[in-house]
């Protein structure tokens, strides 16, 4: 059903190192500093976001979502030497972050119309019984891959979403203009 990219290496496992002695964790890859957050106490933040902001908080965390994105996009560029790969980088952000599963859905990012899954959403974990979508930080996340990426920009529509009931979180992307 879902189109993953063929990887030439399987996902590492053993990313990073932990020195709890000092608090600091780092990913093995590039040596940079880690934050861990719990699933649940994402879902209390995001929860008091909502209470303090009510609608508001919806962009906050997109705009959370869409600043790292461009930067996971910049990092991406760099290192595949201006010749990006966004779902690539995606994939690999979701697999190494902990978001969940990211899985082509449809269409290709390169021609400017596609639909992308993540199965085992981490944004929308205890997130019960919502009447709309509610995975702001995954739509930012992925608009600021993409358009870092691809250079270009694309409106993200969440469409379905694990706290709604869906099997799993899905958005559609589109280049805009
Ligand atoms: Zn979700």
């Amino acid at each position: 059903m879902f189109r993953g990219s063929q990887r030439k290496e399987p996902p590492r496992d053993d990313l990073f190192d932990i020195d709890a002695a000092h608090g600091i964790i780092k990913r093995k890859t590039d040596g940079i500093r880690v934050l861990a957050l719990g699933s649940v106490g994402w879902a209390t933040l995001e929860k008091e976001l909502t209470t303090t902001f009510v609608s508001g908080a919806a962009v906050i965390l997109q705009r959370m979502g869409y600043s790292y994105g461009r930067y996971i996009g910049r990092v991406a560029k760099t290192q595949q030497k201006g010749q990006g790969d966004a779902l690539e980088s995606l994939q690999r952000a979701a697999r190494e972050s902990g978001w969940g599963e990211l899985l082509l859905n449809g269409g290709d990012l390169a021609t400017g119309q596609a639909r992308l899954v993540l199965r085992n959403c981490v944004f929308c974990l205890h997130i019960k019984e919502a009447s709309e979508p509610v995975c702001y930080v995954l739509g930012g996340l992925i608009g600021g891959v993409v358009d870092e990426v691809i250079g270009a920009t694309h409106r993200i529509l969440e469409e379905k979403c694990t706290a709604k009931g869906d099997a799993y979180c899905e958005v559609i992307v589109e280049r805009v203009g």
